[in-house]
């Protein structure tokens, strides 16, 4: 554990602290145990961080258990909701620092961090910190008397976060945990870890009481596991994969039943129907699978085109996508970053190779990218059959299958046909189409001439194996609270007047 100076944005030093955040102070690991960071784009080590052991996560606990019994109860619902603010104005101050730690070691594009992941952050911070003192319950009348809902925090929650967006994915988990009342510990992604150990620093110059938000780095089969076995965590809050949101939810029916969310991965279909505005379409079907790569739960990865613009909808499409600038995130001008690391670059590559094998037409791809780092192509697929493992299976990365549609009823069965129900986008100017067409779908989000757009008042999450619950908008409230029932029993007069 130590202080370390990063270069930034135009080389600026970017500071932090690599211990584990506990009770407010950055404390070495059991056994100083730590984990290796790298950086995507270069393959280079980057820093070492501290790894949570279970006996932190052990102390993690302790401390947040403390905090929701003593100091947090003393903080009043409109004073949580002022310490939100104010981390909100502080991640603005230092959104140059922030968004340069998540291009260092998530490879994600400064520009894209700062102008999108940052601004959300800020957004739902300010969004639930305004619902803090505005959580009331019902009040109800029954026989012979009345009764009352008191909605009430859960007590020690815990937030297990991806390295995909983790700024933004840990302020969702954050800011409605802390509105409600709860205490949380957030077990940072052990791929890209660097935002937190600099959001730690701000959560104690925002004024937090020690215990209130506790921040560990670590392995997920070693902090993570430890998290969702705890019988301390009375809910955790999951953003990942399908396999380990599965694991999450057998540790917590194994030990003390704790109230589970899960976000989990999508396939997402975007539907481009003859009547849309096609350079607006183009602009957000290619948007919806080269952000960050298509290294987005919500990606746009499986695009349904009408027969009648088929072809010229390939041409333009497969134009876009070779049109990005990959390179440095850090460097101005750059428009695609490296993918998270070797693996998932692999990963990605072996799904691109599968499609070359099974003879599918490749539209895109190729095209060159740094070969130092962790560079992958954007790549485009046509006609690609339904049963393709490219069509049905969450690939992570900049790959689209594209297929050609002839009807409505077609085509929503086809977007239907898929294990996941995350996000789904249409294009269309007809106004009664876009509406059977969304309430047709099985998916958590439907955009219409639009994808992924990302606000802190509406909703946002899955149905079917993308998981359940929701973060953003009111519904996410609903994750980290339980309802007490209140029963008052009016008696009658002691002589019966
Ligand atoms: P992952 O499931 O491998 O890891 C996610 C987190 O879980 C990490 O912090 C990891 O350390 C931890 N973890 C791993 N094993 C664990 C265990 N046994 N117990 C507890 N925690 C454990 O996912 P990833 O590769 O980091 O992220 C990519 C996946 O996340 C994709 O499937 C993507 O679709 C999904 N995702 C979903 C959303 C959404 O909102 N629905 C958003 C972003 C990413």
């Amino acid at each position: 554990m130590s202080e370390i100076q990063l270069a930034g944005f135009e080389g600026r030093p970017v500071r932090i602290n690599t211990g584990l955040f506990i009770n407010n102070q950055f404390q070495p690991a059991t056994g100083d145990a730590q984990l290796e960071v790298e950086n995507p784009t270069t393959g280079a080590r980057l820093a070492s961080v501290s790894a949570a052991q279970r006996e932190d996560v052990d102390k993690a606990v302790a401390a947040a258990q403390a905090a929701f019994k003593g100091s947090w109860r003393a903080v009043s619902p409109a004073g949580r909701g002022r310490l939100l603010n104010k981390l909100a104005d502080l991640i603005e101050r230092d959104a140059d620092d922030l968004a340069s730690l998540e291009a260092l070691d998530a490879g994600i594009v400064f520009g894209d961090s700062k102008a999108l992941n940052i601004p959300q952050s800020t957004e739902t911070l300010r969004y639930f910190a305004g619902w803090a003192d505005k959580l009331s319950g019902k009040l109800l009348s029954i026989p012979q008397g009345y009764a009352f809902t008191r909605r009430e925090p859960l007590g020690v929650c815990a937030a297990v976060v991806p390295w995909n967006a983790p700024l933004m994915i840990t302020i969702w988990k954050l800011a409605p945990a802390i509105a409600a009342g709860n205490t949380i510990i957030i077990k940072t992604p052990e791929l890209s870890p660097l935002y937190a150990q600099k959001l730690a620093a701000l959560v104690v110059e925002a004024g937090f009481p020690a215990g209130v938000i506790n921040i560990l780095c670590g392995l997920g089969q070693v902090a993570g596991q430890a998290l969702a076995e705890h019988h301390g965590v009375k809910k955790i809050a999951f953003t990942g994969s399908g396999p380990v949101g599965r694991e999450i939810m057998k540790a917590a029916a194994s030990s003390n039943l704790k109230k589970v969310t899960l976000e989990l991965g999508g396939k997402g279909a975007s539907i481009v129907f003859p009547d849309a505005d096609l350079d607006n379409a183009l602009f957000w079907t290619a948007t919806g699978i080269t952000a960050n790569n298509g290294q987005v739960c919500a990606a746009g990865s499986r695009i349904y085109v009408h027969a009648k613009i088929y072809d010229a909808f390939l041409l333009a499409f497969a134009e876009r996508l070779a049109g990005s600038a990959p390179g440095d995130p850090l460097a101005s001008g750059t428009t695609k970053g490296p993918v998270i690391c070797a693996r998932q670059r692999e990963k990605i590559q072996a799904y691109i190779q599968y499609a070359k094998e099974a003879g599918i037409r490749q539209v895109a791809g190729d095209s060159t990218v740094p070969a130092d780092g962790h560079f992958v192509a954007n790549a485009a697929f046509a006609d690609v059959p339904d049963d393709a493992r490219i069509m049905r299976e969450e690939i992570f990365g900049p790959v689209a299958s594209i297929a050609k549609f002839q009807t409505e009823a077609e085509v929503i069965e086809k977007a239907n046909a898929t294990e996941y129900g995350l996000s789904a986008a249409v294009f269309t100017n007809d106004v009664n189409r876009a509406q059977r067409v969304s309430e047709a779908l099985e998916s958590g989000q439907v955009t219409v001439n639009c994808w992924g757009l990302l606000h802190a008042n509406t909703p946002f999450g899955g149905v079917k194996q993308s998981g359940f619950g929701r973060d953003m908008g009111e519904e996410a409230l609903e994750g980290w609270l339980t309802t007490k029932t209140v029963k008052y029993f009016t008696l009658p007069t002691a002589d019966g007047k």
